[in-house]
């Protein structure tokens, strides 16, 4: 799209195109950049999609980890002593059931 009586032209950073009139650089910079952000979607998308196996894989191992963790304190420490120190034990378990306090 060059104009060959003008000697300034605009080129376009994504594409390299380039124009004689800063206002259809603009609407190619526009366009350019919209097909940018369509095509990293994407990108995150297949990746995302690549990773779910490993990501799920990761999440069993953290609970098989924690479960090994915590039958290790209790061989260690012995029953959880939950009635005097609750309070403790609530990241672990959520609130303290009603019944409990009786
Ligand atoms: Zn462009």
């Amino acid at each position: 799209m060059k104009n060959e009586t003008n000697n300034t032209f605009y080129a376009c950073p994504y594409c390299k195109e380039e124009y004689a009139n800063p206002v259809d650089l603009a609407h190619c910079i526009l366009s350019c950049e919209e097909k940018k952000k369509k095509e990293e979607e994407q990108k995150k998308a297949e990746k995302l999609a690549a990773e779910e196996d490993a990501r799920y894989q990761e999440v069993v191992e953290a609970k098989d980890n924690y479960l090994n963790l915590l039958k290790a304190y209790i061989d260690d420490y012995g029953t959880i002593t939950i009635k005097n120190d609750y309070s403790k034990w609530e990241p672990i378990f959520g609130s303290k059931p009603w019944h409990w306090w009786f």
